[in-house]
């Protein structure tokens, strides 16, 4: 997968993107991350890229012309048209069934605002989906985007190590995931659950599947309306009562 990122920052998003697991990818050819300067495209000498919003207000907000400009640089280069997502609080909310949508494309392309954001007119000509992390205000897509780019590229085969650690985890099932330990078996007077060393995998997946329940059901109730569950599991949540716990 090649992701293309328009951004005053490119540094901040390739950076922080390369730290680790990505980095790797990239390395193996399986993840491909492309950051573009916006104000490489400025149309004027001071290279600003921003100006005072038309009818007054706080704030300064991006010209068009340089965002056109960098996604055209992009857009030149590819075959098929990639979908240029802008990240912005107004967009759909971010969500693993999203992640998981948008690592089948071959191609994305991101674009990060700042200031008060982006000039609607380039918007309008060029981006295909809002996206937004949550209901909370940043100073710029570059956080964001780097979010994004994180859940989607670990799900592209090949990113991880083992590509089945994607299949089980949180929101895969919508579910929460089960609870996890590793050495020593006993920390600061706490235990490894037995279970969990018998090497009995059946009762092993059985705990998880119960615990992932309990445990959607304590910390996300609302996730459970859209879970699929066993009549047993119904029944199970039905005997809980967290009052009080939270
Ligand atoms: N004036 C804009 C508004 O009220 O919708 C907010 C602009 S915000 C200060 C600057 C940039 O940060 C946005 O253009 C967007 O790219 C990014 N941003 C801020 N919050 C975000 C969020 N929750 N999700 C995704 N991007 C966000």
């Amino acid at each position: 997968m090649k992701c293309h990122i328009l951004t005053l920052f490119p540094e901040m998003v390739l950076g922080g993107l390369r730290t680790s697991i990505l980095g790797r990818a990239e390395e193996k050819g399986v993840l491909s991350l492309h950051g573009v300067n916006i104000r490489d495209f400025a149309e004027n000498k001071h290279n600003r890229v921003d100006d005072a919003p038309y009818g007054g207000g706080a704030g300064l907000l991006m010209q068009p012309g340089p965002v056109y400009s960098a996604w055209k640089s992009v857009a030149e280069t590819c075959e098929k048209q990639p979908r240029v997502i802008y990240l912005t609080p107004q967009g759909r909310v971010f969500n693993q069934e999203i992640a998981g949508e948008l690592a089948k494309e071959e191609e994305l392309i991101f674009l990060c605002g700042h200031y008060e954001g982006i000039d609607e007119r380039v918007l309008e000509l060029i981006v295909t989906d809002y996206l937004s992390i949550g209901d909370y205000v940043l100073t710029g897509g570059e956080l964001a985007a780097m979010a994004v780019i994180d859940s989607i590229a670990r799900l592209v085969p090949g990113v991880l190590h083992n590509d089945a650690s994607a299949e089980v985890e949180t929101f895969s099932d919508g579910l929460l995931e089960y609870p996890q330990y590793t050495r020593p078996e006993e920390f600061m007077g706490k235990k490894v659950p037995e279970v969990l060393l018998s090497g009995h995998h059946g009762n092993v997946d059985k705990w998880r599947r119960e615990q992932s329940v309990l445990r959607t059901a304590r910390m996300r109730p609302d996730l459970l309306e859209k879970a699929v569950l066993t009549e047993e599991e119904k029944e199970l949540l039905k005997t809980l009562d967290f009052q009080g716990e939270m």
